[in-house]
């Protein structure tokens, strides 16, 4: 008899029972593609990887070299245990997320962090840890989180954001679940005040209250319609940060794109299948909303609006990331500027991060192109020129950034590795990064999976 499978690769992960490092076999069958673990205490176990095998086999095309960073730590006990960075991490930090309390005005069923009732983190705690941030990316640090717990019950959170603008980040964002904003106006103008790299990321996950019932164990739709309305009143740029469950919401992720591009301060959407850490109980993993799954279904759900194929595995994580941009034409709609190009030939032209710079993209495509002769065969670049209006190069950062914010919308799905579906090539590219206070840069995922626990005493 055949086996049900077709054997893709080997890896090495984790035992779910007992956390022992052992070897998986990844294979594929037309149902999904699956790691096959056998701990020699706990048997075999076979976990779902992705729903889609052709999206899985073809994302490695999209693949390049990570970027090296400062390390704070040395391999010893192996991979995910020897956190971080140690040398064995492939991917410098693209994003770093300082969560500075673990107090929370929710107490959602699915919360990673486990928060609540907690403390908050000193300012001057919070300073070393960008300073951490910044120096291990050698003055460069791009996109600094703030997160938690609710980083707006800090009562220096205003202070924290404008120390993160005056040592440099790029872009700041703040993780949110929205009833500050909805209550309290004062609160939103003063956010408003930090324009052109500040960004609100805020929690939603959809526009039923079932959903929130489910996921939030409160009814906050209405709040999360009133964040909004404060949020486009004040025009501050906000990304949808959408918790995907299966069959709780994953049938309303069209109806979340179409909401979101109607809002006027509302850049993008970011939707992120529920991983089993903090307080989420492990339902069905066979039947868990995977990356792949999700861009399946947004094909499925948005009437031609957007197709699997827009969607590019991100080139510094393509694991975990898959993305596209859409471009606001003349009559207000929006396309994907991915449509129909070959984006492997573009893939050496974007840099190592989640922030699309028309600057940079340009700039690249110019160096790469004169360094080892890259055409513009599907038309991509002559697509940005016709987009970006005259004189767009002599203009100010802000004013670079505000078009970008203002003419671009992001569709992004991001999956998180938890002990289950943990595969250590995937996990040591993992570019969204824990800084913690003693000033170490964790994976997400690693943080949530092993290492949380340690930081107990800071937060509780
Ligand atoms: S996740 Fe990265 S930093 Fe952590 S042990 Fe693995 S390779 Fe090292
Ligand atoms: S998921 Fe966010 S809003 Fe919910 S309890 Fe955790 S920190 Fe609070």
């Amino acid at each position: 008899m055949n086996r049900d499978y077709t054997f893709h690769s080997y890896t090495r992960t984790m035992c779910s029972h007992c956390q022992k490092l052992i070897d998986g076999k990844i294979v594929y069958n037309d149902k999904g593609v699956f790691l096959i673990k056998n701990c020699p205490d706990h048997g075999e176990h076979r976990e779902l990887l992705e729903e889609d095998p052709e999206y899985h086999l073809q994302k490695v095309q999209y693949d390049k070299p990570g970027t090296t960073s400062k390390l704070q730590t040395r391999v010893k006990d192996g991979c995910p245990y020897d956190c971080g960075l140690c040398p064995s991490h492939d991917q410098h930090t693209c994003i770093g997320l300082i969560e500075i309390t673990m107090r929370c005005n929710l107490k959602c069923p699915v919360c990673y962090a486990c928060a609540g009732q907690g403390k908050d983190l000193e300012l001057k705690t919070i300073e070393g840890m960008m300073d951490c941030y910044m120096d291990a990316e050698g003055g460069k640090a791009e996109i600094l989180q703030i997160s938690g717990g609710e980083p707006t019950l800090h009562p220096d959170i205003l202070d924290i954001i404008r120390m993160a603008k005056e040592k440099g980040f790029k872009y700041v964002m703040l993780n949110t679940n929205g009833i500050r904003i909805a209550e309290e106006e004062a609160f939103v103008r003063a956010l408003s005040t930090f324009k052109g790299g500040f960004e609100v990321y805020l929690q939603f996950d959809g526009l039923k209250e079932e959903i929130y019932q489910k996921l939030r164990n409160e009814s906050v739709l209405e709040m999360k319609k009133k964040a909004l309305k404060n949020l486009n009143r004040c025009n501050i740029p906000t990304t949808l940060v959408c918790t995907v469950s299966q069959g709780v919401n994953d049938d309303h992720i069209g109806e979340i794109i179409a909401y979101g591009m109607d809002e006027s301060c509302v850049r993008g959407v970011n939707l992120q299948p529920v991983a089993y850490f903090g307080r989420t109980e492990e339902r069905d993993r066979l039947s868990r909303v995977t990356l792949s799954g999700i861009l399946n279904r947004i094909e499925a759900q948005t009437a031609g609006l957007l197709k699997k194929s827009d969607f590019i595995p991100l080139p510094c994580d393509v694991e975990r990331v898959a993305i596209t941009y859409l471009f606001k034409n003349k009559s207000g709609g929006f396309i994907p500027i991915t449509r129909g190009k070959d984006m492997r030939e573009y893939k050496h032209i974007f840099n190592n991060t989640f922030i699309f710079t028309v600057e940079d993209t340009l700039r690249n495509f110019k160096d790469e192109n004169i360094d080892f002769g890259i055409s513009d065969c599907c038309g991509l670049v002559t697509d940005i020129k016709k987009m970006i209006p005259l004189g767009f190069i002599f203009k100010s950062k802000n004013e670079k950034m505000k078009f970008v914010d203002e003419n671009t919308f992001r569709i992004s799905a991001s999956s998180f590795i938890d002990s289950y579906n943990f595969d250590m090539k995937s996990m040591q590219k993992d570019c969204v990064h824990v800084i913690t206070p003693d000033l170490k840069r964790i994976p997400f995922s690693a943080y949530n999976m092993i290492h949380r626990g340690k930081y107990d005493g800071y937060y509780f």
